[in-house]
């Protein structure tokens, strides 16, 4: 589900991978939900939908590690 580029948590997934995105988020213990008008995914918990993903320009960095 995961690279690791440059040290940091690469989605392999890229933007369209909602099925395993929202899956990744039920089991992460860090989901926080981004404002509204930065959540792309229907599923309300989604790493798509996650205050620390950074998107890049296929896919999206996790910065929790960074953040908390
Ligand atoms: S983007 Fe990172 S912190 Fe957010 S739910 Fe996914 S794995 Fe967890």
């Amino acid at each position: 589900m995961w690279d690791t580029v440059d040290g940091m948590p690469v989605w392999q997934g890229g933007k369209t991978d909602w099925a395993a995105a929202a899956q990744a988020a039920e089991n992460c213990g860090a989901f926080r939900a981004d404002c509204e008008e930065e959540c792309v995914a229907d599923d309300d918990v989604s790493c798509y939908n996650c205050r620390f993903r950074r998107w890049t320009r296929d896919s999206f960095v996790c910065m929790k590690e960074r953040c908390l």
